[in-house]
């Protein structure tokens, strides 16, 4: 069955129309990314997914689960700004993303944390304030939180495009050994065609008539 299965989803805001019978699968373990111009509901699709919007038409499910279920299914979620809470620790911060049935202050939520950070490479800052960090680090902190929920699909919204072209590349290519060492889905939403045809398996476009989508192209070769 798909990770990510997304059936004549259609979601407007007021009048606007931010995504029109839209339709996608992806399989557990794929990355895909979604690319389209500013405004063609990429940022919505995500939203939906995360479980943030209630309010649409068609269905949306994660691991056979609808996104609309209460703590139902488990996506780690990156934006383009790392959100980080600037009076908190680093380590703090993270475990902002541990599930609820988890006392952030016990040993074991300790261990997971600083194992994420580990991941991320980030041993050592666990006690640094956001302010004194770079731009990928903090944004790979993001990237902790996300996975401090343990989940099955993560979820990026443009999470390389507030960074300098070098940072950029580093991130792009930490995200890639990230994914290909873990089993995670990856859905990836960003406006740069290149980045997705580097990144991912897959690439979908969202385009053209408002939220359709028109093209799949694939490209990847996946994990080795
Ligand atoms: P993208 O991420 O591709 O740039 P979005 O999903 O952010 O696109 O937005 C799709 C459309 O929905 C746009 O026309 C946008 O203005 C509109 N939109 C998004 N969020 C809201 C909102 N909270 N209220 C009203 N309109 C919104
Ligand atoms: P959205 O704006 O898409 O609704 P949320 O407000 O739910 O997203 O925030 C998502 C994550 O970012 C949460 O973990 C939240 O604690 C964190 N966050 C949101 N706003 C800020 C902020 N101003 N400073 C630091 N962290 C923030």
């Amino acid at each position: 069955s798909s990770a990510v299965a997304v059936e004549d989803l259609t979601k407007a805001y007021g009048d606007t129309v931010a995504l029109r019978d839209v339709s996608l699968s992806v399989a557990p373990g794929e990355f895909v990314s979604v690319v389209g111009h500013s405004g063609c509901g990429k940022s919505t699709l995500l939203r939906v997914l995360a479980g943030l919007e209630d309010d649409f038409r068609g269905t949306a499910t994660v691991d056979g689960t609808d996104v609309r279920t209460e703590g139902g299914h488990r996506v780690g979620m990156v934006f383009q700004e790392p959100r980080l809470l600037p009076w908190k620790t680093v380590r703090e911060n993270v475990a902002v993303g541990l599930p609820r049935d988890v006392d952030p202050d016990s040993e074991a939520a300790r261990e997971r944390v600083d194992a994420l950070l580990d991941r991320v490479g980030l041993s050592g800052f666990e006690d640094a304030r956001p302010s004194e960090l770079s731009g990928g680090m903090a944004q790979r902190v993001s990237l902790a939180r996300g996975l401090a929920y343990d989940p099955t699909v993560m979820l990026l919204d443009e999470p390389f495009s507030a960074l300098d072209a070098l940072t950029k590349y580093e991130q792009q290519d930490f995200l890639l050994d990230l994914w290909r060492d873990s089993d995670l889905t990856v859905v990836l939403v960003t406006h740069d065609v290149e980045e997705a045809a580097y990144l991912s398996d897959r690439v979908v476009v969202l385009g053209g008539q408002p939220g359709t989508v028109e093209t799949t192209v694939d490209i990847g070769e996946g994990r080795p």
